[in-house]
């Protein structure tokens, strides 16, 4: 198809996986792997398999669907709709839960297809995403016992999500204590106890964990940055997926636009500063295709200037390299784009790996 392209470099991509494996097991922890980023993309499940990962979410079903022949636990990561319990149970093995009544729904459409779904109960423990209230869970953990085709597989909690909440001792006290409280209601063990995502990755080996055995990662793995902090992983390569744009113009052009101002076509009133003229280059790559908001140029001396649907316009007065119209600038992504990018049906995928060593 050609640009713009995601290239993916799965060698760096699995050393990413294997340090942060390695982290993890030495401090008793597994990792679910999220997918949702790179829309489940096989070979990248495969690459986690090789290392190890035998669990991965994905927030949807579509995306599960594409691995529904993988031997690996299944993950479902975003509430299910109670209007999709049966693909829920069909393409995943476990799903996250937050309400009673989807769970019942589950239990039916597992009845039908003679199948035990597993649940990862969900707490709300700050965040004010998904979850169960504390206070209630006791008492739902009771009734979801009762159900044939349900299996309680674990318990979890999120943070740094809409709220921005990151995880603390407090919070893995609160949540070991939950564990235990239902434990000793239901007369059974937590197989899962699942202490948030990349956010909590500093805490690994910082603090005891308690009771938390598993850690739900994507972006740490990705694009090897934890999410408190936005810090890099130490040994972790942050450049694993790299966004190619083609250049189609490049101009020198002054800085600040003239004419009668109105809105510009997102309907917001950008502001500039005049700095002259500047040579300025035009991308073909825009908003329709993804998140131009998470973009960092490769070229130090280029400086992105804003993006309408088609086009990236981008400052190269200060780059040492001498473009010229078809070459390729490269950039690194952010999460949002690369969440967007890789789901992008404008966006071209490359993978690459050096030959079998
Ligand atoms: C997206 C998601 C994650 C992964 O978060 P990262 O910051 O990419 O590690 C974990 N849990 C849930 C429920 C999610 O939706």
């Amino acid at each position: 198809m050609g640009y713009p392209k995601i290239s993916i470099n799965l060698d760096k991509l699995e050393e990413n996986v294997k340090k942060i494996i390695d982290k993890l097991q030495r401090n008793n922890l597994n990792v679910m792997g999220i997918t949702k980023a790179f829309a489940c993309e096989k070979e990248i499940v495969q690459l986690f398999k090789n290392n190890g990962i035998n669990m991965v979410g994905d927030s949807r079903i579509l995306n599960l669907k594409k691995i529904e022949d993988f031997d690996i636990e299944k993950v479902l990561i975003r509430i299910p709709m109670i209007s999709s319990v049966e693909d829920v149970v069909k393409y995943s093995t476990i799903s996250l839960n937050s309400e009673l009544k989807t769970i019942e729904a589950l239990n039916e459409a597992g009845k039908k297809q003679n199948k035990i779904h597993g649940i990862i109960l969900m707490v709300e423990l700050g965040d004010l995403r998904e979850g169960f209230l504390p206070e209630e869970l006791e008492e739902v953990a009771l009734k979801i016992s009762k159900l044939d085709y349900i299996k309680i597989r674990g318990i979890g909690t999120n943070f740094s999500c809409i709220g921005g909440i990151i995880p603390d001792i407090n919070k893995i006290n609160q949540l070991t204590q939950l564990t235990e409280t239902i434990e000793k209601k239901l007369n059974m063990k937590m197989e899962i106890v699942s202490g948030g995502n990349s956010s909590s990755y500093h805490l690994i080996g910082e603090v005891p964990l308690k009771r938390i055995n598993n850690i739900r990662m994507g972006e740490g793995i990705l694009l090897g940055r934890e999410t408190a902090f936005g810090e890099n992983i130490e040994g972790c390569h942050e450049d694993s997926f790299i966004l190619q744009g083609e250049i189609v113009e490049i101009k020198n052009k002054k800085t600040v636009p003239y004419g009668k101002k109105g809105m510009d076509a997102f309907g917001k009133k950008p502001e500039f500063k005049d700095r002259g003229i500047r040579k300025r280059a035009i991308l073909a790559i825009g908003k329709q295709d993804f998140d131009c908001d998470s973009l960092y140029p490769l070229d130090k001396g280029a400086e992105i200037i804003g993006a309408s649907s088609d086009h990236l316009v981008v400052d190269i007065s200060d780059s040492d390299k001498e473009y010229e119209i078809g070459d390729i600038m490269e950039f690194q992504m952010g999460y949002g784009a690369l969440l967007r990018g890789m789901t992008s049906i404008y966006i071209d995928k490359e993978f690459k790996k050096k030959k079998a060593k």
